[in-house]
């Protein structure tokens, strides 16, 4: 076989940390679920209504990832920087057109993840009928913690998720919360896409999104799956 030659290296192999192995789980595609918990579409002006509705998504690219405990610089373009708290399912085996019953053979694990906005962006895109991208999928905007490989966990339906900014709560809810669950979601988002091991599913936000600034702190947990952590450096 023939070795290429690039006319520069090729990026590096987006990554996280697997708890308990000395392997990392290399990333592949970064998916975000929009308005999975009620309260967050009724906040954000648009309530879902599940018997007419499915789930929507948009995607982040894999070199936006972040691992948990950085500090990043406050993002360029934006001056309502929110912070999204979700639940990650990190795949581990393949599945294409899945049955609900057979999603828990694709999750390899989870994580608590953060899914940053630049939220002015993202809402003149929103009421434009542009796409999301500036808005959603830029520079360090996928935080994540190291992934829980499933283990014990099973399919989870329920568990505290909530988040604070400096100590002060600004988001609190139960994965029970979720308009569609982890095997709806898996079987939906399986329609439309050969899902591989290395993908990455943030699961929506809950209600109580909000804006940080520079020298802020956040900081997140997921009951049985740990805690996120990021601070808002200085803006380049
Ligand atoms: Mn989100």
């Amino acid at each position: 076989m023939t070795q290429a030659n690039y006319l520069w290296n090729p990026p590096a192999v987006n990554s996280l940390p697997v708890q308990g192995s000395d392997l990392r789980f290399a990333v592949n595609r970064i998916f975000c679920v929009g308005r999975n918990y009620h309260a967050h579409a009724i906040e954000m002006g648009r309530p879902v209504d599940k018997s007419t509705a499915r789930p929507f998504y948009f995607t982040k690219s894999p070199s936006t990832l972040v691992e948990s405990g950085a500090t990043v610089p406050y993002p360029a373009g934006t001056s309502n920087y929110h912070f999204e708290m979700e639940l990650v399912v990190a795949i581990g085996a393949s599945g294409f057109r899945v049955n609900e019953a057979d999603a828990q053979r694709m999750i390899y694990g989870y994580a608590a993840g953060l899914d940053m906005t630049r939220r002015d962006l993202q809402l003149v895109a929103r009421d434009q009928g542009r796409p999301w991208d500036l808005g959603k999928d830029f520079e360090k905007s996928a935080v994540c913690t190291e992934i829980v490989p499933i283990g014990h966990l099973g399919v989870l339906s329920t568990g505290a998720i909530y988040l604070q900014v400096n100590g002060e709560t600004k988001q609190t809810a139960d994965l029970g919360q979720l308009i569609w669950n982890i095997p709806e979601l898996l079987a939906d988002l399986s329609q439309f896409y050969h899902l591989v091991p290395g993908d990455l599913i943030y699961t929506g936000t809950p209600e109580g999104v909000g804006a940080v600034k520079t020298g802020d702190r956040i900081t997140g947990h997921i009951d049985g799956v740990g805690d996120v952590a990021l601070s808002i450096g200085a803006a380049e």
